[in-house]
């Protein structure tokens, strides 16, 4: 039998687990050919989110991978493909934004033989707050990312053992999974569904978090930003020397008052004060990137790993 690993991170989730729990085990009753394997990964919880899934591992095939803190959701995520065994991988949400049904979907198409299924959103019922940031984000990641991945799809997928693997070969620490999914190529197959609101328990992506994965992400997709920093400069050269040129005109032809030789100086050094600081912003980024990967830390530390046997 095909085994088949659910990867869930959870950051204080007690109020979800239990439907989420009766919903995967319906899953598994449908799909009696494979071998389901749970991997929850508590992601430094604070709340009930630990004993509510031991009471369920005497009767569900649970495995709970307890990172040391709060690393992330990314860093979760990577957690759980990190320590589970070759198997057909299925990434997914705590809350039940994620609905499970979408799964058999996904093995339906495994079945059919894609090796790499991604779940994308047809419709959000979500608030505006979550949208407006998603729109901007998946314009951002359309338009420069090296790798395209396609709109209105983040993290819940399915695997092949084939991806898994090929994932767990890259060396890199992975700050941004969907452009790294994007990356190993495997060209997904795609399955849609409704993405409804969370039904129970708050987000856990505070504005923060959600501004952190952005910025991370830049590096990740492409080198473009940097690349665009050169032809950027002629610009705003030529517009600073163009600007200068008329200023010298006008003096010398009509004169020009103080208060209007102040204002245009204030205007250039706007101009160059704001270029420099986006430029250098940019370079920022990719720095930062670089020194994580330098700094060579791993994403996640796990305090304990509890299964049935233990
Ligand atoms: N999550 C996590 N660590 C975090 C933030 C979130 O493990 O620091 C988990 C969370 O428990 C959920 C999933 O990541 O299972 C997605 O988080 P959430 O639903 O809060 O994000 P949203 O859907 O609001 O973008
Ligand atoms: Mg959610």
């Amino acid at each position: 039998m095909k085994n088949i690993t659910l990867i869930i991170p959870c950051y204080n989730e007690e109020h979800t687990l239990p439907d989420l729990i009766s919903e995967l085990s319906s899953l598994i009753g449908i799909h009696k050919s494979y071998t389901f394997h749970i991997l929850f990964v508590d992601d430094g919880s604070t709340d009930a989110t630990q004993s509510i899934l031991k009471e369920y591992i005497k009767s569900l095939p649970i495995t709970i991978v307890s990172l040391s803190r709060n690393f992330g959701h990314q860093a979760a995520l990577q957690a759980g493909l990190d320590s589970a065994e070759e198997s057909i991988i299925v990434l997914l949400d705590a809350d039940l934004q994620d609905p499970p049904e979408v799964i058999s979907d996904m093995i339906k198409k495994y079945e059919q033989g894609a090796k790499h299924v991604i779940a994308k959103r047809s419709q959000r019922n979500e608030k505006l707050i979550k949208k407006i940031p998603a729109h901007i984000f998946y314009y951002w990641a359309q338009k420069f990312s090296e790798f395209p991945f396609p709109r209105e799809v983040a993290d819940f997928r399915l695997l092949s053992p084939e991806v898994h693997t090929a994932y767990k070969s890259l060396p890199e620490r992975k700050f941004f999974l969907r452009g790294i999914f994007a990356y190993l190529g495997f060209t997904p197959e795609i399955v849609t569904y409704t993405r409804e609101k969370r039904q129970k328990g708050t987000s856990k992506y505070s504005w923060e978090k959600m501004i952190r994965l952005f910025l991370d992400s830049i590096p990740t997709l492409s080198s473009e930003p940097l690349r665009i920093l050169f032809p950027l400069s002629k610009i705003v050269a030529a517009t600073i020397l163009t600007i200068v040129l008329l200023i010298l005109l006008l003096w010398f032809s009509q004169g020009l008052s103080t208060n209007n030789l102040l204002l245009i100086c204030f205007l250039l050094i706007g101009l160059s004060a704001t270029y420099i600081i986006g430029t250098l912003s940019i370079i920022a980024l990719y720095l930062h990137a670089i020194f994580q990967q330098s700094q060579n830390r791993p994403p996640y530390i796990i305090d304990s790993i509890i299964n049935a046997e233990q």
